[in-house]
């Protein structure tokens, strides 16, 4: 018992070290902190159950399992920060079951039966368990992992109700000190806990990293519209699909008329409010499959898929128009811009390129043609 214990100990120990060295380098931030002080106290929580026997029985199991239900709650709240589901009302339900876990063991202990001790103390684990299990399951935009991972806790939780049921209702006593299959199986919860904790949450904290420099990678940081990059990427994608549909595709290329004035006259920062002020007015008239990114400067790109003449011109002028009329907040800058318009059902030998040149004159057209204007080649 006390070997399983031990190895416990040092699995929650090696985790701390590792996670201290990652620290080092790393900015810290709460999530990391909190899972950080979980592993600490679940640590010492399986240390002081090695002194069992020394001293006091009752000592030993009262300050073991307070540990371990905090070490387990603060572990949990950390997954749930890394879900983004710790909000206030998930937050207080925590606080809350934390305390009337450890006050319900503590009250159980003094009834000295150990099977209901063992069910209670399973069923508060199952309590913390639940929801970032049940999170990760039922959650629509959950990745494979985070559902994967959710299984192998709703396992866990499974495990965990068996054992309280198999305290409760057979003949035989089934402490974690008597050897017995029901043992096997509480050794079997305790490790698959651990190793859950700490790989899936090391691989959930890997996963939103991934997702937060994707997200760095694909959009552009004053807009928070594709970066050309990323545009051209899945327009690439567009027209092949349209390809073999057989439907039109519209692209509509825009410049702001003027831009080098207005940030000389109202400052860079102004610029950039006219920027994304834009970005955000354009945006509101788009579709789903729609695709909208900055090509640079003051140079953007609309891919309209299933959009032919008619419609597309419409929209283009529909743009032209909103922008031609907005005022930005306290800024008095007014500006407008020009758009460049081209229309093709595409086929397997359509390319971006030509689209992108062909678009770009009609742009320059529309400059030429004394700005704030649509042009369609
Ligand atoms: P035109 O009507 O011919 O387009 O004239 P223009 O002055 O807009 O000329 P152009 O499009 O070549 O100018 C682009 C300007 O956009 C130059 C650059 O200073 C400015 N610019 C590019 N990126 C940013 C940005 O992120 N923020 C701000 N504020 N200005 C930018
Ligand atoms: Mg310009």
């Amino acid at each position: 018992m006390k070997t399983i214990f031990i190895t416990l100990v040092v699995g929650h120990i090696f985790t701390i070290i590792l996670i201290s060295a990652y620290w080092s380098q790393h900015a810290k931030e709460s999530t990391m902190n909190i899972f950080f002080a979980g592993k600490c106290v679940q640590a010492f929580a399986w240390f002081v159950l090695i002194l069992r026997g020394g001293i006091p029985d009752v000592l030993t199991i009262s300050f073991s399992n307070t540990l371990l239900f905090l070490g387990g709650s603060l572990e949990t709240i950390a997954l749930l920060q890394l879900q983004q589901k710790f909000q206030r009302k998930t937050k207080n339900f925590y606080y809350l079951m934390t305390f009337v876990n450890i006050a319900t063991f503590h009250i159980v202990i003094f009834l000295k039966q150990e099977d209901i001790r063992i069910a209670v103390a399973s069923l508060g684990l199952v309590t913390i368990l639940f929801l970032p299990a049940y999170y990760m399951i039922t959650e629509k935009s959950s990745s494979l992992l985070m559902r994967m991972m959710g299984y192998l806790y709703g396992i866990v939780i499974l495990m965990l109700i068996g054992r309280a049921l198999f305290a409760l209702f057979l003949e035989q006593v089934i402490g974690f000190f008597i050897p017995s299959i029901y043992q096997t199986i509480s050794f079997l919860v305790l490790f698959l806990v651990m190793i859950l904790g700490n790989t899936g949450f090391v691989l959930l904290m890997k996963e939103r990293a991934d997702r937060e420099l994707q997200h760095l990678a694909n959009y552009d940081d004053l807009t928070g519209i594709l970066n050309r990059r990323m545009f051209v990427n899945q327009a690439r994608g567009s027209l092949i699909a349209y390809a073999k549909r057989k439907k039109p595709i519209s692209l509509l290329l825009f410049d702001i008329d003027e831009f080098k004035t207005i940030n000389d006259t109202y400052g860079h920062e102004a610029g950039d409010r006219v920027l994304q002020d834009l970005c955000k007015r354009i945006t509101s008239f788009l579709g789903e499959n729609d695709l909208f990114g900055r090509y640079g400067g003051d140079e953007f790109a609309i891919l309209l898929p299933g959009t032919d003449e008619i419609e597309s011109t419409d929209k283009a002028e529909l743009f032209r128009q909103t922008i031609a009329a907005a005022t930005i907040g306290d800024i008095a800058v007014r500006y407008s811009i020009s758009i460049g318009v081209v229309t093709v059902i595409p086929d397997s030998n359509t390319q971006l390129e030509t689209l992108y040149t062909t678009c770009d004159k009609a742009l320059y057209g529309a400059k030429n043609n004394g700005r704030n204007g649509v042009i369609r080649l």
